[in-house]
């Protein structure tokens, strides 16, 4: 491999002008939330909050403008992104639709089928949620056994997803289901299908997370037809759609600034004439500092254009992989240096124990650490 990874970006003075008209619209919008609630990060869902976001023209900004999109750069939407992050606002609503649903369906659906969804999507009203994993399929897709099988009405799809988030919440499903037999790459006959959650069979069931919240849920599929020009790109070809969608879904700044609130309650706490928590916490500032570089780096792969699938993969693996270490890192840095001085259900305490139930699922939700791993050994030729 020769060069570097991934090119060192900057944000062109534009975007510093944009930074500043979110900051203002984040400063009114957030002016009642409690900390506790900023906690929860993109996993905070708030349909209002998403309808004010498409108003702006955030949602869906470098989209063409025939999809309800505003050609604006990846660059620009990466400001827009980290803002939303570091303020812990409510974007889980519309979260998976605009980073990788309709990306997605504008690349490969029917060409009738994506202008009549995306734009409600920019408009911040259409959430969608991603039904890969289930109970015997996680990091081994090719496990899957939710079946569709086509009949002259449509496909008929039945079978089990599990972990699903915001399934609860979401008007549409991206679903990767069994669509033929097993090739001898174990990953063929696999087939994506949108999925309307309201249709007749489908049953969507609460799993609580381990803070007892409801983000992820369980969905079965009891006959469930879903019409022809439903199958998202060419039948049996799921499996190299999926990594191109969940190199999106890897490349993200959420992938390192899921648990800001802590740093920030850290911050606020710390004694400037304490030489151990400057260290440790000047150490955490300088890695997001990294982490904020390589993650912006993809961003601007991604605003040069091309088909950037295979160098996306791995940069975004990486970014994942390294995000996961430095927020998992963080709740027992915060033990150390404040545990016992944090007032219980001070601001401090409750983003000590949000990050500590929570970062454990960062290096499972979106590919497993091992997974992960693989990705970045395959992209270096090292297996
Ligand atoms: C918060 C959260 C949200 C999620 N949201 C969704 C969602 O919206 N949609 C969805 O479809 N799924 C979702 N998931 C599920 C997630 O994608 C899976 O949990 C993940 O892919 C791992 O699958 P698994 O749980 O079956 O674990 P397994 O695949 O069984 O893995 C268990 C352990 O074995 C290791 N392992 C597995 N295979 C290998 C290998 N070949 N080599 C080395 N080690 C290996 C893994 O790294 C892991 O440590 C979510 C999960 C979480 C935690």
């Amino acid at each position: 491999m020769q060069g570097l990874l991934i090119e060192p970006a900057s944000l062109p003075c534009a975007c510093e002008a944009l930074r500043t008209e979110v900051r203002a619209f984040l400063a009114e919008a957030m002016k009642d939330v409690p900390p506790d609630r900023r906690n929860r990060n993109w996993s905070g869902a708030s349909p209002a909050f998403s309808r004010a976001l498409g108003a702006r023209g955030w949602i869906g900004m470098t989209w063409p403008k025939r999809y309800g999109g505003h050609e604006r750069s990846s660059l620009e939407r990466y400001v827009v992104l980290e803002e939303l992050l570091a303020a812990g606002a409510p974007v889980g609503a519309h979260w998976v639709a605009d980073r990788q649903s309709a990306p997605l369906l504008m690349r490969f659906a029917p060409e009738t089928l994506a202008p009549r969804i995306v734009p409600g999507i920019a408009r911040g009203e259409v959430y969608f949620c991603i039904g890969l994993s289930e109970p015997d399929a996680g990091s081994d897709l090719a496990s899957i056994r939710t079946r569709a099988v086509r009949t002259d009405r449509g496909w008929v799809i039945n079978g089990r997803k599990v972990w699903t988030s915001g399934a609860h919440r979401a008007q549409f499903m991206i679903a990767l289901v069994r669509s033929g037999e097993k090739t001898a790459d174990r990953h063929g006959g696999l087939s994506q299908f949108l999925i309307g959650m309201d249709a007749p069979g489908l049953t969507v069931r609460p799993i609580l997370n381990q803070l007892g919240e409801h983000d992820f849920n369980e969905v079965t599929f009891d006959d469930v037809l879903v019409p022809h020009e439903h199958l998202i790109g060419r039948e049996g070809e799921g499996w190299q759609q999926v990594g191109a969608e969940l190199a999106f879904e890897r490349s993200g700044p959420e992938r390192y600034l899921s648990s800001t609130q802590l740093l920030l309650e850290m911050l606020d706490a710390a004694d400037a004439d304490d030489p151990r928590q400057a260290e440790a916490i000047g150490r955490l500032v300088a890695q997001y500092g990294t982490l904020r570089q390589m993650s912006l780096g993809v961003a601007g792969m991604l605003s040069r254009g091309g088909d950037p699938a295979p160098a996306l993969a791995l940069t975004a693996a990486l970014v994942k992989d390294q995000g996961a270490l430095v927020e998992q890192a963080m709740p027992d840095i915060a033990h150390a240096l404040f545990g016992g001085r944090a007032r219980p259900g001070s601001p401090l305490a409750q983003a000590m124990r949000h990050a500590t139930l929570s970062v454990p699922s960062f290096s499972l939700r979106g590919g497993t650490r091992e997974i992960l791993r693989g990705i970045i050994a395959k992209g270096l030729d090292l297996r």
